[in-house]
């Protein structure tokens, strides 16, 4: 009988479910997206309900196409869009309010006051994180300062709170794990990454009562099974729940970044460069955090991180709002209808800036709009702004580890997208490595899972999946290269709040 691992991937705009063959081969796989909510500027939420529904659905999918059978599933990991933040009911499980997803800024204003109070040094110092609205921490708080009630039910003890990881697992297993992995932990601006533990002070620094958090657990290891009577997933029931992880950091695992200096970035609707740092955080100096990568047999490794909130998202962007493509697809047929960008930048600073530049007041700008520029300049000006920004993270990546990269692995949606990685690599001046398999994310969850159930031997064993499909390397001269990367400089700057 042939087993396989599943995992299932909720992301920002849709739920996956992925099975995998030892071979890290994918056997079935369904994708159901979701709807965003924008209920004022800069501010993004998701319906609980609908991440949950999706991805059930997804899973169910997945399994029905494949034709498992019980027993073929060996185990589950899990992946998830992080810093999510949201309330749910202890005794019914249904969800307080909507989500408050990790792209919305309405936490900015509080988040500048900790600032202020000079709190970045400690919060820093535990953390591995500066105070952003971007991570969970703040949300939680403006949940329970602003949800009727929810201060005085949390405090009463019939409120959980958690991220899309704990929200999950908590549904899978019929309520009765209430956890949190580290990877996840870590984006929370309450978890010391030291003592993996949550921080006492800062939990009350930020009003977020002990009671309601979720108990920290490594992300290999024995999180609970599915439940019986989980909608949609009754092929499911009885298999062990082995695998969790924030949606990079899993990414980072499915790599097989393994090893200190192992480097990997996610193109999806944002971008995310992590860099393995070994079993010991490395703080940066350079606009980067320190984050948990993994916890796994006792042992915690630490990851450098650099977090661009709008990269993909920017592709549909073009697509939804200003219509100038039918798929995020045709943007690469689209970018390559004229030779360069005719002196136009586009900044994607639609939910302020992250890494390098950590400006939470940041917005979108276009420069050098001249007579000649039209929608195919705009369309490879917003794909060239994922390539640009990269290289801000990577010029800090290089300056916090010291480490001079030989070559970046990517991944993710728009890693497809041919011109856009070329682009990438003539940015870079570095050869850029695509798999084969760029459902990283997933891959990285089932083989936390796979490797606690022995599905997978040992790490080794997962390395030599890794294939690679296309390896695109550096094409233009240095001072084309230096001239594009000062225009964007320029054009970054205007975008600043
Ligand atoms: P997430 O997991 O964050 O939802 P994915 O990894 O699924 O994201 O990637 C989807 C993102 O990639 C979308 O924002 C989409 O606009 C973008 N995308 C997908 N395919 C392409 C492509 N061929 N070219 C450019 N962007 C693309």
């Amino acid at each position: 009988m042939k087993r396989y691992v599943i995992a299932l991937d909720q992301g920002t705009t849709s739920s996956r479910a992925i099975l995998f063959t030892r071979q890290g081969e994918v056997a079935a796989s369904a994708q159901i997206p979701f709807a965003q909510h924008y209920p004022q500027p800069g501010w993004v939420e998701h319906d609980p309900m609908d991440l949950l529904d999706s991805q059930l659905r997804a899973a169910a999918q997945c399994v029905a196409q494949a034709g498992v059978r019980p027993g073929q599933i060996a185990g589950l990991g899990l992946a998830n869009q992080r810093e999510t933040a949201l309330l749910w009911e202890k005794d019914t499980g249904k969800p307080v309010g909507n989500a408050i997803v990790w792209q919305c800024r309405r936490t900015a204003d509080f988040c500048t006051q900790l600032r202020q109070q000079g709190y970045t040094e400690a919060i820093r110092a535990r953390t591995g994180l500066r105070p952003d609205a971007y991570f969970s921490g703040s949300k939680y708080r403006w949940l329970l300062n602003h949800l009727p009630g929810a201060r005085q039910r949390a405090e009463r003890g019939e409120l959980l709170c958690g991220t899309v990881d704990s929200w999950l697992l908590w549904n899978l297993t019929g309520g009765r794990v209430h956890a949190s992995d580290y990877s996840n932990c870590s984006r929370t601006m309450l978890f010391d990454i030291h003592r993996q533990q949550w921080d006492e002070t800062l939990c009350q620094l930020l009003d977020v009562p002990r009671n309601i958090l979720p108990r920290p657990v490594e992300n290999s290891g024995d999180l609970g099974a599915v439940a019986p009577g989980v909608p949609h997933l009754e092929a499911l029931a009885g298999v062990p729940i082995r695998g969790m992880a924030g949606d990079q950091q899993a990414a980072l695992f499915g790599q097989t970044c393994f090893e200190a200096g192992d480097v990997k970035n996610t193109y999806g609707t944002g971008c995310f460069m992590l860099m393995n740092t070994g079993n010991a955080p490395v703080f940066s100096k350079n606009g980067l955090v320190t984050t948990i990568a993994w916890g796994m047999d006792g042992k915690v490794t630490y990851a450098l991180e650099g977090s661009i909130f709008v990269a993909g998202a920017a592709i549909q962007w073009l697509r939804d709002e200003m219509r100038l493509i039918d798929s995020a697809a045709d943007s690469e047929y689209m970018a390559t209808k004229v030779p360069d960008t005719n002196g136009c930048y586009v900044v994607p600073a639609f939910t302020g800036l992250g890494a390098p530049h950590w400006d939470q007041y940041a917005r979108g700008t276009i420069t050098g709009i001249t007579r000649g520029v039209n929608k195919y300049h705009i369309i490879r000006a917003t794909l060239d702004s994922l390539c640009y920004q990269t290289n801000d993270v990577l010029k800090a990546m290089k300056a916090d580890s010291g480490i001079d990269l030989t070559s970046l692995k990517v991944d993710g949606g728009a890693s497809a997208n041919n011109y856009l990685m070329q682009t990438q690599s003539d940015i870079l001046n570095l050869t850029v490595k695509r798999p084969k398999c760029v459902e990283t994310t997933a891959m990285g969850a089932a083989y936390l899972a796979g490797l606690a159930v022995g599905y997978w031997k040992d790490k080794e064993e997962v390395v030599k999946n890794w294939e690679i499909d296309k390896t695109f390397t550096p094409d233009i001269p240095d001072e084309k290269r230096e001239e594009m990367i000062s225009g964007w400089d320029r054009a970054v700057k205007c975008s600043y709040g």
